[in-house]
């Protein structure tokens, strides 16, 4: 278990001071400059030791992603742009970080915009956020007031403006092309890539987009060292993680964690168990709604990290833990899942746009039962059919969830169709 001495987030509940003095009273805005003049290339490289990989989902190496800026500017500026748009249902962790511990993004902000050569850069913030919004502002004015935004930030040398902008609520707006045409005025439709963020981003600069948690750990990793922060979790899945635990469990939570966590060790510390004990335990969604359920005897062993969650056949996505007892109709959560993905499909490529509303239908008799037993094959080639096949990740996240419940509730769904045909239905509890 993480001790208290090794959080990041000393904040994360907000039962201390958030403001500016609160903050560097914790440790924050302690050294920036210092930090700052070791150089673009000595952040960097620190940050690839490491081992951070990004917070947002896709887990992909942040040291690396910033390598990707380029070194020289051709005559274009920079720009970081921070993915506060956290609208995956199950997931509230960046939440607690903007409305208790902002000035953590704040300084992250800073020094992983000097590391990519960005003056500016950009929070997009989800529309539904209106108390995180106010807190965020009301600590990038302090910032600014204090000299640690603006005109050689920090008295770093560097000069570093950071807006925050509101979205409008859309899901779509948290990929981030649809997230860059949004904060460029422009309806929130994902863009094909290439050309990648880097090479052509915000208003066709280079740009790198990354999520809050990836940036507000980077001030503490640089002070505490990358091999502190590479000391925590297993291989390949450094450091500390804020996990968002939802659902059946008796006192739902979120908190920083050390990485590989075992599933029920987590379970058992911070969210007193399993609502009616661990045999009662029915499935759960490790990390947000986009990935694919497991069976609850599965997960009771598993490892809450990246490689570990594949294995079972998920993923750590979000970190947004979902739990189900057995008083949960699986069909009908998962429904419930396709039927937000139909509302959010942004509608230009046709697998998504089609395909969404095809599988919401599907899914919508077979919470009731009302379908042939073919049509689970023919719903799983369908998800199929839409995977992969579209411009962004939301036609993934549209199929896996289906996916997941197919390859591991089949006899579920098989059993209520033959109750529905046999006239048993009030005994399956599907309304
Ligand atoms: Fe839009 Fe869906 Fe295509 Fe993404 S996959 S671009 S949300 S239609």
């Amino acid at each position: 278990m993480l001790k208290d001495q090794d959080r990041i987030f000393t904040n994360l509940y907000g039962m201390h001071d958030r403001s500016l003095k609160g903050a560097q009273a914790r440790g924050h805005w302690d050294g920036t400059a210092k930090i700052i003049q070791q150089g673009r290339g000595a952040i960097v490289d620190q940050m690839k030791a490491s081992g951070l990989r990004g917070r947002g989902g896709a887990g992909f190496p942040t040291g690396l992603k910033w390598s990707f800026m380029p070194k020289e500017s051709d005559g274009r500026p920079a720009y970081l742009v921070i993915n506060a748009d956290e609208s995956e249902p199950g997931t509230c962790k960046d939440r607690e970080i903007m409305r208790h511990d902002p000035h953590t993004l704040i300084e992250g902000a800073l020094i992983a915009s000097f590391a990519m050569g960005a003056h500016t850069s950009y929070i997009y913030i989800r529309g539904e956020y209106i108390r995180e919004r106010e807190a965020l502002q009301a600590a990038i004015d302090e910032a600014y007031d204090a000299g640690l935004l603006g005109r050689n930030a920090a008295g770093s040398g560097w000069d570093f403006d950071l807006f925050l902008h509101h979205g409008a609520g859309a899901y779509i707006c948290g990929e981030e092309t649809a997230l860059l045409e949004s904060l460029e005025g422009k309806k929130g439709m994902p863009r094909m890539k290439p050309p990648f963020p880097a090479g052509a981003g915000l208003y066709g600069c280079p740009t790198t987009v990354n999520n809050v948690e990836s940036i507000a750990v980077v001030p503490t990793i640089l002070r505490r060292g990358p091999e502190w922060f590479a000391g925590f979790g297993r291989p390949n899945n450094a450091g500390t993680k804020i996990f968002g635990i939802s659902g059946h469990v008796n006192t739902p939570c979120v908190v920083e964690e050390e990485m590989s966590i075992s599933f029920e060790e987590l379970i058992e510390k911070h969210c007193g168990g399993i609502r009616g004990g661990w045999d009662n335990l029915l499935a759960v969604i490790p990390g947000g709604s986009s990935v694919p359920c497991v069976r609850g005897e599965n997960m009771r062993d598993a490892v809450m990290d990246f490689d570990a969650l594949r294995e079972v056949g998920s993923s750590l996505g979000t970190a947004a833990v979902i739990v189900m007892d057995k008083q949960t109709d699986i069909i009908k959560a998962i429904w419930r899942l396709s039927k937000f993905y139909k509302h959010e499909s942004c509608g230009q490529c046709t697998p998504c746009r089609e395909g969404t509303g095809w599988m919401m239908r599907v899914m919508d008799r077979l919470v009731r039962g009302e379908a042939e037993i073919e049509e689970i094959d023919m719903l799983f080639d369908v998800t199929k059919q839409v995977e992969g096949h579209t411009i962004c990740a939301l036609g993934d996240a549209a199929a896996w969830p289906i996916q997941g419940l197919i390859r591991n509730f089949r006899e579920e769904i098989e059993d209520r169709i033959k109750a529905n045909k046999s006239g048993r239905m009030g005994a399956m509890a599907a309304e």
